[in-house]
Formats: C-alpha cells, sequence, structure tokens
C-alpha cells in the first residue's frame, strides 16, 4: 500500500511540505487548469477510505465522487467560481467513500493563477469533513420539525381537551337536571315524589298566609289494593297505579299539585280552594275513579281525606289532620270523603 505521497511537481527543497501533506487530516488537490491534472493530497484518499493514489489525477476522479443528488450544485458553484461570477469557492458537498457510502465534506479552493485568455491555470482546494456536522444539524433540524409537530399537536390537544370538557361540563350540567328532576319525580307514575310535595306544601302555605288566601289539600288512597295486587298481578298493580295517575292528573286544575305520597296514596294541594270547593274537586275525582274501567272488567275505588290550612296550621298538624279524615273514611267504608 502506498501511504505517502510525493507531490509531483514539488521539488527536493519542498519536502517539509510533502511532509505537512502526508500529515494533515484535509485531502487538498492542486489542479492545473492548463493540462488538465489533479494532485491529490494523501489525506484526500484517506478521508474517502481510499488507498493513497489509487485513482487518475484529473478532474472527473472528482466528478465520479460526488453524490448525484449534489452534482449540479457543486458544478454550478465551480463554474460561477472560475468564470468569476462569484468571489468564492465553498461549498458543503457529499463524496463517495470507497465502502459505498458517502461523506459530507466541505469544499474550499481558491484560484492561483491565470491563464493569458483569462481562464485558469492552476486552483488549490482542500476538503475538509463534515460529516458529523452535518449529521448533527440533520438531527436537530428533525428534532426541530418534531418539536414544531410537537407544539402543535399541545396545541390541538389543548384545544380538544377544552373543547371535551366543555362538553363534558354541559353532559354533566344535564346529569345534575336529570337528577334533580328523578329526584323530583316518582319513577312508576311520572308525578311529583313525597321530597318535591313536601317542599310545594311549604312553599304554597307560605303564600297562602302571605295573600291570605285560601288553601286546601287532599290525600287519597286506594281501596283494597292488596287485594288487586294478588289477584292480577304486581305488574298489572303498576299499571293501574300508572293509569289512575294518568286520569287523576288530567282531572284536576294546573294551579294544583298532585303527588305521590308512596304506595298506593296519593296528595293533592289545592291553592285558593276553601275545605268546600276542595270537597267538590276531589268529589268529582272520586266519581271518575270508581266510575274508570282501569282494566278490562276492573274497577278501583279510592278513599280521601280533606282539610284546609289555618293561620296556625304547621305542616305537621295538616298532615295529622288529612291523616286522620283519611283514616276516617277507611274506617266509614271507604270510596268516601272526610274532611277535618
Ligand atoms: P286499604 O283499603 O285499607 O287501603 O287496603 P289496601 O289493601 O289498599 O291497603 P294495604 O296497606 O293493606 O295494602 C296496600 C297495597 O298496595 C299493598 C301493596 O302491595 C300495594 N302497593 C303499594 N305500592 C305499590 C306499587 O308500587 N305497585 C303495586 N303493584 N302495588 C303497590
Ligand atoms: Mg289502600
Ligand atoms: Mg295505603
Amino acid at each position: 500500500m502506498n501511504d505517502t505521497y510525493k507531490h509531483s511537481e514539488v521539488t527536493e527543497s519542498d519536502t517539509t511540505l510533502n511532509a505537512i501533506l502526508d500529515l494533515i487530516v484535509e485531502g487538498t488537490w492542486d489542479w492545473n487548469g492548463e493540462t488538465g491534472h489533479v494532485t491529490r493530497s494523501p489525506g484526500w484518499y484517506r478521508m474517502l477510505g481510499h488507498e493513497v493514489g489509487i485513482f487518475q489525477e484529473n478532474v472527473f476522479t472528482w466528478e465520479n465522487i460526488i453524490h448525484p443528488d449534489d452534482y449540479k450544485r457543486v458544478m454550478a458553484h465551480f463554474e460561477q467560481y472560475i468564470t468569476g461570477q462569484s468571489t468564492q469557492y465553498l461549498i458543503e458537498y457529499r463524496c463517495k467513500k470507497s465502502d459505498g457510502s458517502y461523506l459530507w465534506i466541505i469544499d474550499r479552493a481558491k484560484i492561483q493563477a491565470y491563464k493569458a485568455d483569462g481562464t485558469v491555470a492552476r486552483m488549490i482546494g482542500a476538503h475538509h469533513n463534515i460529516h458529523n456536522k452535518k449529521l448533527a444539524e440533520d438531527e436537530v433540524c428533525k428534532l426541530n420539525k418534531l418539536l414544531q409537530q410537537d407544539n402543535m399537536s399541545l396545541d390541538n390537544l389543548i384545544k380538544i381537551n377544552a373543547k371535551e370538557l366543555e362538553n363534558k361540563n354541559q353532559e354533566l350540567e344535564e346529569k345534575i337536571r336529570e337528577v334533580d328532576l328523578l329526584s323530583n319525580i316518582d319513577l312508576l307514575t311520572n308525578i311529583a315524589n313525597r321530597r318535591s310535595f313536601e317542599k310545594e306544601l311549604k312553599k304554597e302555605v307560605l303564600r297562602s298566609r302571605r295573600y291570605n288566601h285560601p288553601l286546601s289539600l287532599a290525600i287519597f288512597d286506594i281501596d283494597l289494593f292488596k287485594n288487586v295486587n294478588d289477584t292480577y298481578g304486581h305488574k298489572i298493580g303498576d299499571d293501574i297505579l300508572q293509569k289512575l295517575c294518568k286520569l287523576v292528573s288530567a282531572n284536576i286544575r294546573e294551579l294544583d299539585f298532585f303527588a305521590r305520597w308512596g304506595g298506593e296514596e296519593f296528595v293533592l294541594i289545592f291553592p285558593e280552594l276553601t275545605v268546600k270547593k276542595a270537597l267538590i274537586a276531589t268529589e268529582k275525582l272520586r266519581t271518575l275513579i270508581s266510575q274508570f274501567e282501569i282494566e278490562p272488567g276492573l274497577y278501583i275505588t279510592c278513599s280521601f281525606g280533606v282539610t284546609e290550612c289555618t293561620d296556625k296550621d304547621t305542616i305537621e298538624a295538616l298532615f295529622q289532620r288529612i291523616d286522620k279524615s283519611l283514616y276516617q273514611a277507611k274506617s266509614n267504608g271507604r270510596n268516601r270523603i272526610e274532611s277535618l
């Protein structure tokens, strides 16, 4: 293997220069524009993993090792410099190595002499290995791109999450409304439940006192409903409860408040009604129910307790009174109304 190299045009007195060229890792080249001869330093060959001096000493050697994707750009740059269109020759490109891979180099050169016609007579240059720097740059570039993408996706993520959060909030609000509604409504019959009734009653009692308006209250209970359940089954029993509620709801005023007290017991608030008028209203309901064929061939009856709210009534006192009147209606034979 030819490890050393002797510059063809240097004399013995230039041995120092030869020694330097032999040592430095930079690959130098020296192009003679008159003959087309190119002298390359050992560093030039070593950089590309070649044995020193194995190539022909002309420009084609150089052209053949330039990466095809860089070739045009390099030639254009070279052309510009040697024709005086640019003031410097300095370019980064890839050169083919002995193993077929490509090495990024930076090529710097300077015209040393011109021919009589103004064209280049001599140009000297150097290749410097910038492969690692280039790879690092590429890596930074890729990372920057990823970072940009990440930033974007982070932005998007924030937007998406904000939207999702908004949707979730809406869902939650709906659920709260639903739960609130459900907690005020009896699931089987779809009318107000006891909790709702108690709230409403408090409100109505206060209102009747504030305006000194009458207020009456009724409770009713299906007569011998246990028998109905026992005979027709619990499912029919449920259907009956639902149908009864529809019937009653359809036959009270908008103003009246109808609720399921529990089991087969229901309550009614009659705002603005004296006990006298409440008795008329409940009598209408009692008759309607008793005449309503709730299931084929089946009729039910209800017993009612009615009372009017007085100035001094507490809620508890009111309840006690209508409870007592209902009990009386039951014990007096059912399908009837009692008031206290
Ligand atoms: P009374 O005339 O004295 O009120 O007799 P009753 O049989 O109606 O009274 P009791 O308290 O002995 O029985 C009430 C029945 O109501 C028992 C129970 O099975 C029925 N019941 C209560 N709630 C429901 C319900 O949600 N669905 C059904 N199907 N039945 C119910
Ligand atoms: Mg009953
Ligand atoms: Mg009962």
